[in-house]
């Protein structure tokens, strides 16, 4: 194990054919994964689509019924969850009330009987890491949400583990808090090199804090990449409209231009052609008095501070737009406009 000085290797985690079954339910279906070392991957997906039972499998809390999973180059299928050297961190912070600060933090250690002097050391470098400074002797009943998080994960990093594992940390927090704790996440996950494991259901926490998102459906992984790549390109209308918003309509690609309702307007996709489900992120929307495009009439304007929404009804459908702030240029309920697709925020997909 680990010198108190010295931290962890960074470990790639790796799964390999991993099925689960509870008896007749296939929680876990046949997934293939690897873990770069010192990442952040989140596992993303509605509920009932096997990302618990998965971090819970890295964790070593379930054993997978097919398959293996491998630590850095270390076969761990059957070694148990202590001997892991992995943490988890849950939305029930699971801290002892009637403890202070400090206790809470050294718990872990004092219980696997690290020296005393070895357990200062590393509360008080977590403590430091975490931003609790001052707060060691307080009780942990007496924090905010937030601090009782850093708390936890305070608990969590000083015992060096090889592994993080984030069960929906944030779930309890409200929203602006959440917003400021992932951020902290982060931070301090990138500055520590610690692999990651991370499990939301929230797409925007995934996004926001992930270097790899893993998109599951029903047992399986529908999709993997960074940010970036699963809104720009996702592989199904699942994962478009799982990842973000998005409008979504029938339409004809060829020869380089997509045709909907008449329209025609220049696009160039790789791979694909013939009747196509055309993809548009809201700030794709593009609405015009006059010009080419789709024929539409403005349906509702609304004003958010931050951005304007509308939407405006076509021949094929009611589509969503957005603009950055007050958007005074915007028309108005009511008027004929004409729409167009920003390439960089549409996408075709298999009709
Ligand atoms: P949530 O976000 O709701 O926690 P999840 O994506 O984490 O969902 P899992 O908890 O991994 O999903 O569950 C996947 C499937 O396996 C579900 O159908 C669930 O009912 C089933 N399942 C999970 N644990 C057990 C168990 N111990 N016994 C029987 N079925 C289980």
């Amino acid at each position: 194990s680990a010198t108190h000085t010295g931290k962890q290797q960074a470990v790639s985690v790796k799964l390999e054919g991993i099925v689960k079954k509870f008896g007749k339910v296939t929680a876990v279906e046949k997934v293939d994964l690897e873990l770069p070392a010192g990442k952040l991957i989140t596992l993303l997906g509605p509920s009932g689509c096997g990302k618990t039972t998965i971090l819970r499998m890295v964790a070593g809390l379930e054993r997978p019924t097919e398959g293996r999973i491998l630590f850095g180059g270390e076969d761990v299928t059957r070694l148990p969850a202590y001997l892991r050297d992995i943490t988890m961190m849950f939305q029930s912070y699971a801290l002892f009330p009637h403890m202070n600060v400090y206790q809470n933090i050294a718990y872990g250690l004092e219980v696997t009987r690290r020296p005393k002097q070895e357990i200062r050391e590393r509360v008080a470098e977590v403590v430091q890491q975490v931003g609790l400074t001052g707060l060691e002797e307080r009780p942990v009943a007496a924090l905010s949400g937030g601090q009782q998080q850093r708390v936890a994960l305070a608990r969590s990093l000083v015992m060096q583990p090889r592994v993080l594992l984030f069960d929906e940390p944030l779930s309890n927090l409200d929203a602006k808090l959440r917003k400021r704790v992932r951020e902290e996440i982060r931070d301090l996950q990138q500055e520590l090199g610690i692999t990651s494991l991370y499990v939301t259901h929230d797409q925007e926490e995934a996004m926001a804090i992930s270097d790899l998102v893993v998109l599951m459906n029903k047992g399986v992984i529908e999709q993997q990449g960074d940010p970036r790549t699963l809104y720009t390109r996702p592989v199904s209308r699942f994962a478009a409209d799982f990842i973000g918003r998005a409008n979504f309509f029938e339409g004809h690609y060829s020869a380089g231009h997509i045709q909907v309702a008449g329209y025609q307007q220049p696009y160039q996709q790789e791979g694909i052609s013939g009747k196509v489900t055309v993809m548009v992120r809201p700030e794709a929307l593009k609405v015009h008095l006059s010009g080419d495009g789709l024929d539409g009439t403005i349906h509702h304007v609304s004003f958010l501070g931050s951005s304007t929404e509308f939407s405006v009804d076509t021949p094929v459908g009611r589509l969503e737009g957005v603009v950055a702030g007050d958007a005074p240029e915007l028309p108005g309920r009511g008027e004929r406009v004409k729409v167009q697709f920003a390439p960089q925020g549409t996408f075709l997909l298999p009709a």
